[in-house]
């Protein structure tokens, strides 16, 4: 949070108000300061204060003492207080010190009378109306704006406290509204900007149950950060051409316009833009009347929004083109891009999905999209992959623009993800809003959720929701919220500049998985009827999670099933962690089973006993199997630590399964005997376990064992199995454990032991499925996605784990390549095969990769071609990759960090991008430190794979001395590579071991 004054003083405006409270010292802008003389600014202070001064000499010469001593008091505060503003402007952990002060002096009973010292908006005044008018000045990168803000009081107050951040206020007046409308008289008006807040204290109070108005004109740059209203650039034949749009979640709002920038300040909004007519302009809602005036300017006038929170409205002024269709209720959606993309038609897969998910939205929630339009804008630049702004999403080109004849199915894939998660925003995030965003993940959790359903609703054949949200979505966040650095998904927060931490994997997948779990345990019908219930309760308003559960509680109980949802998933939702639960079938003969629960943890030998108090409810599911057949699941509520339960018949030769489908957000263990009989079954016929199952069996094994609760064979056991594997979820499940373990063993000595034994379980896979064929044939949408993907993943193992086949493979079509200078390379296994050989061959394949790199225009195929080069064996072509991204503008912003991570993953590399990372951590820190999404990418991506005691070392002295920014990141970090070297110490001998004596190696 840095105050950036150079910026505003190069405009050329005169901003009216005293410049703000932090420059005058703490002490001074509040009380204090009617009645003490200090450096008075204003001509109306001025006179205040010297009035009291002649009024204290002519009443008592002891008045005067007294004063004269709590001057001299005052002025040794205001030394204090002024040496911490100085600071604060340059130092973040200053400005964090002096507003937790703030957080304390608010406590003692003083907020009444200072209510821009709060952290939340004081709640007096509420907004029922903006008027917004822009003038946006392209050529200088300024605009100007003339807000009017219709205020509803609550409770009668003396001070209008609204948000603004960077903005040079010019004038603010204040009206009474009734029936007559009159200016009312302003005490004074100042900035705090610690709390990125503008005061207007009044003379007299404003009175509850009163209207007023508040207009204030402003001006302020537009930034070239990816915030606020901000600007990106793009070259069009040729010729450098500008945009600017805005970015306004979470608390960005108040960059652009003064407003009351919380969530729960919901108002309608009316909004004109006037803009240079080269351009044109976009917002929320479709343009009512355009006045073109004769000096080269239009005005755009757009219709009145609906009640929506401030964060949700968006503008932007191009120069781009657009294509449009309608659906069948009506809605025009358009998609804007920049005109050689629309030209090659990049932007109407996008355009066709979301006309189809428009509706199928609208079938599922049963409630209709709200606005006229939707605008779907593709920005050259983004700090998040796309925006859920109501009416007008934006989205970075690489997550909506496709080029099909270049574009891999994981590329289709990721881009299909997004935009279903845009829209399913129009509903929940836009109509009906968090409270606060403590419950972010009431709003992402949801979002992505409705990734795989409205993925499976446009592919049906790809069973996202049965299938891949396991792998990318539930195993990835058990990974991380496995740790004891991990945090409850709803977490407390109150700072505008701590906000941003709260949008992370735990919300948003963590939040997906509790909300999958609790659609099993409701079944389809009643959690749909329950969100409907919950939509048209709060549509245009807020809602927090008590609203959620009691809807499904009651939609439940409508079932005639009485299940206090609130109670079950507060523990799932305000605890962090999640259970893993143990089911062990006891020697006697009467069918018991013990289930118990404890929180899993990675660092299970050092776990803080205050975690071991943590205890769920879980829907535990459970069949019970034998070679052929496997039993209907019954559902048993486990909410003690330990629980013995009957089972109907388990013979000896029977297996028991816990967590079906995995529709739990938990990890199940066995005794040794189960897990036996799981593998034999496993090894011949795989089939009885469903294939969500198999895949959860391989990922709960390798964590379990990674973590010290299995002994470190029965993971390398029952990768055995997948040569009789042929569905594609599995084998997704066991590449991802299998790379983490090649990482952390691929600088051990007897590393080839493991690599051997993996591909010996790849092999006849490999072999039986071969290579795709041919390039581009057809569009990717026509291929069978199981397939492919099956082939890509097996062809990714087999040269990862040093196939010859598969190296030679790589190494002919890269020369032909080359020889012929087209490429004929699937799009499917790009990537494979680039980065393969980048490894092998000589440097003219890297230096021809890096050549591609720049004359390539479809941005999927860039960004392979750029991974690729991080590919390389060869330490001082990876130095150079790493020089280039770091310190030219050959390599986009948004990738550098992408080079750095991927370059750690390479073992030739670890070690030099985590020296890199280092050194150059000023340079990332103040390019990136803002957006803390990526900061934490890049600290954990760069630090994951650290494994030794000297690096774990040298990460602690690195924290030491620079961790002060991202400390949560770096906790993490610390906590992983100390999983990892604890690893070593305990197991990796044990895994050795088995392997050097195992049958197949
Ligand atoms: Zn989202």
């Amino acid at each position: 949070m840095a105050l950036d004054d150079t910026r505003e003083k190069s405009l050329s405006f005169t901003p009216m108000v005293i410049e703000d409270t932090m420059r005058n010292g703490r002490g001074l802008s509040d009380q204090w300061a009617d009645t003490v003389v200090v450096r008075p600014r204003t001509t109306e202070r001025h006179i205040t204060v010297h009035k009291r001064l002649v009024l204290a000499f002519a009443i008592s010469i002891l008045t005067l003492i007294i004063v004269t001593v709590i001057a001299v008091l005052l002025s040794v505060k205001f030394e204090e207080c002024n040496a911490d503003s100085t600071a604060s402007a340059s130092h973040g952990n200053l400005t964090k010190f002096n507003q937790s002060r703030d957080a304390l002096f608010n406590h003692r009973g003083e907020d009444s009378f200072q209510p821009w010292r709060q952290l939340r908006l004081p709640g007096s005044l509420r907004p029922l109306q903006y008027d917004l008018h822009i003038t946006v000045f392209m050529e200088n990168f300024t605009f100007s704006g003339e807000v009017s803000i219709e205020l509803q009081c609550l409770n009668s107050t003396k001070y209008v406290v609204l948000h603004t951040d960077r903005l040079a206020v010019q004038k603010a007046v204040v009206y009474s509204e009734g029936k007559k409308t009159r200016a009312l008289k302003i005490h004074r008006q100042f900035r705090y900007q610690a709390n990125q807040v503008f005061v207007i204290a009044m003379h007299r109070e404003l009175e509850s149950q009163k209207n007023y108005k508040v207009n204030i004109t402003f001006q302020a740059h537009i930034e070239d950060e990816l915030l606020g209203f901000f600007r990106s650039s793009y070259v069009l034949y040729g010729e450098k051409r500008y945009l600017a749009v805005t970015q306004f979640s979470p608390t960005h709002a108040r960059k652009a316009f003064p407003c009351l920038d919380e969530p729960i300040y919901k108002a309608t909004f009316k909004i004109s833009i006037k803009h240079g007519s080269t351009y044109l302009s976009l917002s929320n809602m479709p343009i009512e009347a355009s006045i073109s005036e004769e000096d080269g300017w239009v005005t755009d006038y757009f219709s009145r929004t609906p009640r929506m929170s401030t964060y949700y409205l968006a503008w932007a002024v191009c120069n781009f083109t657009f294509k449009e269709t309608v659906t069948d209720s009506g809605i025009t959606i358009r998609l804007y891009a920049r005109p050689d993309a629309i030209q090659r038609g990049s932007g109407d897969y996008a355009l066709h999905i979301t006309k189809r998910l428009l509706g199928f939205y609208e079938d599922y929630f049963k409630v209709k999209y709200s606005l006229p339009k939707l605008d779907l804008l593709a920005v050259p630049k983004h700090p998040y992959a796309a925006m859920e702004n109501w009416g007008l999403s934006v989205f970075v080109e690489q997550k909506i623009l496709l080029d099909p004849e270049v574009s891999s199915i994981s590329y289709l894939m990721d881009v299909t993800m997004v935009i279903v998660h845009e829209i399913c925003h129009q509903w929940f995030g836009d109509l009906v809003t968090p409270v606060w965003w403590e419950d972010v993940w009431l709003k992402e959790g949801f979002a992505h959720f409705f990734e795989f359903l409205g993925a499976d609703f446009l592919f049906p054949d790809w069973h996202m929701e049965k299938q891949r949200f396991l792998t990318d979505v539930l195993h990835e966040v058990m990974l991380l919220d496995g740790l004891a650095s991990s945090h409850p998904i709803s977490q407390e927060v109150l700072k505008a500049t701590d906000i941003d931490r709260v949008f992370d994997w735990i919300a948003y997948k963590k939040g997906a998985a509790l909300i999958r779990m609790l659609a099993n345990v409701m079944g389809q019908p009643v959690f749909q009827m329950g969100l409907n219930d919950y939509l048209i309760t709060h549509m245009y308003g807020n809602a927090g999670r008590d609203d959620l559960w009691n809807k499904f509680s009651e939609a439940m109980q409508k079932e005639g099933r009485d299940i206090n949802i609130k109670e079950v998933m507060d523990l799932w939702t305000l605890q962090m962690g999640y259970p893993v639960v143990t089911i062990t079938k006891n020697d006697s003969v009467d069918n018991t089973v013990t289930i118990s629960q404890e929180h899993f943890i990675f660092d299970i030998k050092h776990s803080a006993p205050s975690n071991s108090s943590f205890q769920w409810q879980i829907p535990l599911t459970i069949s019970v199997g034998n070679s052929s057949h496997i039993s209907p699941e019954s559902i048993i509520w486990v909410s003690n630590r330990s629980e013995s339960h009957k089972m109907g018949s388990v013979d000896d030769g029977s297996w028991l399964l816990g967590n079906i489908n995995q529709t739990g957000y938990f990890r199940v263990n066995y005794d040794l005997r189960n897990w036996r009989l799981l593998i034999e079954q496993l090894m011949r016929n795989p089939e009885v376990i469903s294939v969500g199952n198999r895949a959860g069996l391989i990922d709960d094994v390798f964590n379990l064992a990674r973590a010290g609760y299995l002994p470190q064979n029965i993971p390398l056991e029952i990768v055995r199995y997948l040569s009789q594997e042929k569905e594609f979820l599995p084998w997704h499940a066991a590449s991802r454990v299998l790379y983490h373990l090649d990482k952390l063993l691929d600088r051990t000595e007897e590393y080839s032991i493991f690599s051997e034994y993996i591909l010996k379980q790849v092999a006849s896979m490999y072999h039986r499925l071969g290579w795709p064929t041919s390039a581009g044939n057809g569009s990717v949408v026509q291929a069978t996605y199981q397939t492919e993907e099956l082939r890509r993943e097996v062809i990714m193992l087999a040269c990862s784990f040093g196939s010859k086949h598969c190296h030679q493979q790589a190494i002919t079509l890269i020369s032909e390549w080359i020889s012929s200078n087209k490429n004929r390379i699937p799009p499917n296994v790009r990537d494979i095969v680039y980065c393969t050989g980048v490894s092998l061959m000589d440097e003219d394949v890297w230096e021809f990769i890096w050549m591609k790199f720049h004359s390539s225009t479809a941005i999927s195929e860039k960004k392979v071609l750029l991974e690729a080069l991080t590919c390389s064996d060869n330490t001082f072509l990876l130095n150079r990759l790493l020089n280039l991204s770091l310190s030219s503008d050959l390599v986009p912003d948004q990738d550098v960090i992408d080079v750095i991570i991927h370059v750690g993953r390479n073992p030739h590399g670890r070690h030099l991008a985590w020296k890199n990372f280092r050194e150059k951590w000023d340079i990332l820190n103040t390019r990136y430190g803002e957006a803390l999404f990526i900061n934490s990418k890049l600290i954990n991506g760069v630090t994951e794979f650290l494994n030794t005691e000297a690096e774990l070392n040298e990460l602690k002295d690195f924290i030491q001395t620079n961790g002060g920014g991202a400390a949560v990141a770096f906790a993490r970090a610390v906590e992983i590579v100390e999983a990892n070297v604890r690893w070593h110490s305990l197991f990796e001998e044990e895994f050795f071991q088995w392997l050097r004596k195992s049958p197949t190696s």
